[in-house]
């Protein structure tokens, strides 16, 4: 494993630094958790600039809440260049993909009918939005707008960067990843000369980020695509919310770009107050249009507590207003098209051109649908539960099953497996990262994950190239976590944010 700093033979409390110790702590910032002297200014300087740059993030409610700094890796951590470059490179095409797919519908049906039999109350209610309002010829506009975002992991065994999945709805972290990279570049510059020459950062290795741009300007080109002057933007937000500073950083670039406000509600608040204007049937809520309407929520159950939830998610998909992303895009990214996408001849149906390009990032991808996949496929997971993951139709980290937990669902609890896949398990290098959560540095084994954003907007028939009038890369995120977790959302707390360094 390669780390930035040398394993310093300094032990807690020495005499070279009396910073190191703990029992004269006169640090405000950090309580460091780590045997070496030269984290505890750096650490100190990171958590002050994440405070003073708004890298933070709120604690449970929206309104006078306790703010921290958001969790991060004190350095950047290492990750190969070409591998880099390659998922930049692909991951426009699975835009292209997602949508393309979000607009076959004998497809979808097919592919999801046995995950919404099995899975009624999520999948299955989605599935009804989609019915009734949510597909072509049906109320779905001719236009798509997506804030992307493609993770990878990059699989030891390979050297490629192999695809975890892809996120269509509620790509979070474009705002706080964005600051991260400039966090990262501010200690490069801040620590040179504390660090041997050798394990100085070089900024030509920190890929600049314009993630936050990026999501800015496609919610600024859907806005501006709906040709409504008087319009605002509408973001469907969760009760107590945490990451608000990340969304509203996307908020307030929108604003200082094209002067256009964002109004936050919640479902609850939606289903209370929202109307269809008898006009435009554009949504309106407390009077004020929204031409597009933007979800950082809807993508759990939890989002979903009563009927009113979906009440107010089937008005706002039954309105003309540009959704990012439309039920059907959300469907799309299901990990069951995903696994479908990996079935001979799926893929070079949709893409035929990209097709052997797109197949390198694909990890395996295993069907428990018809008696005779369910039966090889339990197999093929109980012969090494290890090497596979077990993951249901759902998003936002902490669902998927491993190892025992793996097996005792393959043995005993098959009825629902038609909602599940299984997947190849990545092995991704491990590197020693020292990780900042709360004030509190820990040195930890770890793994990343690299998420590649994409800035999609399409106008028009999705077979037609000169409909996608943007499909960007949208900046990164790698997300770090301890080598010991399975898995890896920083929301759901398993992970903090990182940035690449590469090599
Ligand atoms: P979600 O939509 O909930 O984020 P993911 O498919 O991204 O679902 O899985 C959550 C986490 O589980 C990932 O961030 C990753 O850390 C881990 N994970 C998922 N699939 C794999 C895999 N095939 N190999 C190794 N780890 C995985
Ligand atoms: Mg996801
Ligand atoms: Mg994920």
């Amino acid at each position: 494993s390669f780390r930035f700093r040398r394993s310093n033979k300094t032990r807690r409390g020495s005499q070279n630094d009396s910073s190191s110790s703990s029992s004269t702590n006169s640090s405000m910032l950090v309580n460091d958790d780590v045997d070496d002297p030269t984290i505890r200014p750096t650490a100190e300087e990171a958590i002050s600039w994440a405070f003073q740059h708004g890298l933070v993030v709120a604690s449970g409610k929206e309104t006078a809440g306790q703010v921290f700094h958001a969790p991060v890796a004190l350095y950047p951590t290492p990750f190969p260049k070409d591998v880099f470059e390659f998922a930049k490179e692909i991951t426009p095409k699975f835009a292209e993909l997602y949508d393309k797919v979000s607009e076959d519908d004998a497809f979808m049906r097919e592919t999801l009918r046995e995950a919404a039999l099995s899975d009624p109350e999520f999948t299955g209610r989605l599935w009804k939005i989609y019915e009734a309002c949510g597909k072509r010829g049906n109320g779905r506009l001719d236009k798509e707008l997506g804030i992307l975002r493609t993770d990878y992991m990059l699989d030891t065994r390979s050297g490629m960067p192999l695809q975890v999945e892809v996120n269509t709805v509620s790509t979070s972290f474009m705002g706080l990843g964005s600051k991260v990279t400039l966090l990262h570049q501010h200690l490069a510059e801040y620590t040179k000369g504390n660090i041997d020459d050798d394990m100085k950062l070089k900024k030509e290795n920190m890929p600049t980020n314009d993630s936050l741009n990026q999501a800015a300007k496609t919610l600024c080109e859907g806005w501006k695509c709906m040709e409504c002057e008087n319009a605002s933007i509408l973001m469907v937000v969760q009760e107590g919310e945490t990451n608000i500073f990340d969304q509203r950083l996307i908020s307030q670039k929108v604003f200082e770009t094209i002067g256009v406000k964002t109004i936050r509600k919640t479902l609850r608040e939606i289903n209370e107050s929202g109307r269809l204007d008898l006009k435009t049937n554009l949504f309106s809520i407390d009077g004020q249009l929204c031409s597009v309407i933007y979800f950082r929520a809807g993508y759990s159950p939890s989002d979903f507590p009563s009927e009113a939830q979906w009440e107010a998610k089937m008005l706002l998909e039954k309105s003309s207003s540009l959704k990012s992303p439309s039920v059907a895009m959300h469907l799309a990214g299901s990990k069951k098209i995903q696994q479908a996408l990996a079935e001979e001849g799926v893929l070079e149906k949709f893409m035929p051109n990209d097709a052997t390009e797109m197949r390198k990032v694909f990890a395996g991808l295993y069907s428990f649908e018809g008696e005779k996949n369910m039966q090889k496929t339990i197999q093929l997971g109980l012969s090494n539960p290890a090497d596979y993951v077990l993951k249901p139709q759902r998003e936002g980290g902490g669902n998927n099953l491993y190892g025992k937990e793996l097996k005792e669902k393959l043995e005993n609890d098959t009825k629902d497996l038609p909602a599940y896949i299984l997947m190849q398990r990545i092995f991704p290098p491990s590197h020693q990262v020292t990780m900042l959560r709360k004030g509190l540095a820990h040195e930890i084994e770890s793994l990343s994950e690299l998420g590649i954003y994409g800035s999609y907007l399409r106008k028009g028939d999705v077979n037609s190239n000169t409909a996608r009038v943007m499909n960007e890369h949208g900046g990164s995120l790698l997300r770090t976590k301890a080598a010991s977790s399975d898995e890896g959302g920083v929301a759901a707390g398993y992970a903090v944010l990182d940035s690449p360094y590469l090599v």
